[in-house]
């Protein structure tokens, strides 16, 4: 497995690119770790595919280089790169059993038959294919063919990374969960420079150790799921990650505390000290974990409105209107009494963010 390096790469699907509005994917200067699994996460557009593209081969960047280990392989083709691809839809041979399906990448490169059978039968058993070894794949169900098409990604130990393009888009729902959770097994037993793309930011939480956020073209943040969970380095990265993302109030700030038009929340002494410097548009970032949600004035709490109540089973999603039409979701958790109308909210001030012009403040 390689170690992959992006040196100031960018690409333009337009013959003279002008400005930075012309180019899918803006400046990327990067390197992943070789046995990392990452996982390229990012809305419809914002170049995923792109990038992936041009790691593969089978794009040439408009800009930068492409490097292998430290080897050059920006002019080579995706044959010439040794890599290793898993498409959305499955790709295998119908009339073949899946043994020859997993076997049939090791037989073309020429390894041995004691090797390839090791092989072979180290994969099926991780991805639950062993029952199924002597059938043909023609008589699976889409799901099977997905995970053999899998299984044909992972057979290869000696390729220098192994791209996923969103594979689990045809799974069924329960499968996908397994198989999420089968490729996290699988990384940690194979040792695989693992990439993966998706829109769907539970399949990047629960398989990938480093989350590369895109957004319009650009990385805006590579973290652990914790990181980008509690410190998103964008505001975009608050809103796309989470389920609500997190909530944002516009406000200014003074001294120990932030105003929202005339409310005053209360900051711990770190976050003030950030925000004395702060300059732009300034906007206060909290998630909806940690925006307390009471029925009955607490200290330090605030009257809201209750707007709206979505019961998710083990808790609920609270909508609130604080003040002068300011929306905030709160997460209530099990067993806590549900306000009707007026709730009171108390800011955990040592989950307060605060952001200057979209971008988080930290030291
Ligand atoms: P999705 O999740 O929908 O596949 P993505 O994040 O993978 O989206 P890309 O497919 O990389 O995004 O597209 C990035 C931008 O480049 C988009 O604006 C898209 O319209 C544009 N684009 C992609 N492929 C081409 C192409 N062959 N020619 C011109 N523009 C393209």
């Amino acid at each position: 497995m390689a170690e992959i390096t992006l040196d100031n790469v960018a690409h333009s699907y337009i013959a003279n690119p002008k400005n930075e509005t012309d180019y899918a994917l803006r400046l990327i200067d990067n390197i992943w770790k070789d046995g990392g699994a990452y996982a390229l996460l990012g809305p419809s557009g914002c170049g995923k595919t792109t990038l992936l593209n041009i790691i593969s081969g089978l794009l040439t960047p408009s800009k930068g280089r492409v490097l292998f280990d430290g080897k050059d392989v920006t002019g080579l083709p995706p044959e010439k790169r040794n890599i290793s691809q898993v498409f959305q839809f499955p790709v295998l041979y119908d009339t073949m059993s899946v043994y020859d399906n997993l076997a049939f990448p090791l037989k073309n490169r020429g390894f041995n038959k004691i090797d390839i059978e090791k092989r072979v039968l180290e994969v099926a058993e991780i991805l639950d294919l062993t029952d199924s070894l002597n059938k043909k794949a023609a008589r699976l169900s889409a799901d099977a063919k997905q995970k053999i098409s899998l299984g044909r990604g992972l057979v290869r130990s000696d390729v220098a990374a192994i791209l996923f393009d969103e594979p689990l888009t045809v799974i069924d729902p329960h499968l996908k969960w397994q198989l999420r959770c089968k490729l996290k097994q699988v990384h940690e037993q194979l040792k695989l420079t693992l990439l993966y793309v998706t829109h769907d930011q539970v399949e990047a939480l629960t398989f990938a150790d480093h989350v590369i956020v895109m957004y319009e073209g650009g990385i805006v943040q590579i973290g652990s799921p914790q990181e980008l969970f509690e410190n998103p380095s964008h505001k975009f990265v608050g809103y796309f990650i989470g389920s609500p993302g997190m909530n944002f109030l516009p406000c200014t700030l003074g001294g120990s505390h932030a105003m929202v038009g005339d409310i005053k929340i209360k900051l711990n002494d770190e976050t003030a000290a950030l925000g004395a410097a702060a300059k732009g548009k300034i906007e206060l970032g909290i998630r909806p974990l940690y925006l307390q949600i009471h029925d009955t004035q607490v200290e330090g709490s605030l009257p809201a409105i209750v707007k709206s109540i979505e019961d998710h089973g083990n808790y609920k999603i609270v909508t609130v209107i604080l003040g002068d039409n300011n929306i905030l979701r709160a997460r209530l958790p099990e067993g806590k009494h549900t306000p009707s109308e007026k709730a009171w909210l108390k800011f955990s001030k040592n989950w307060i963010r605060l952001f200057s012009n979209d971008i988080l403040l930290k030291n």
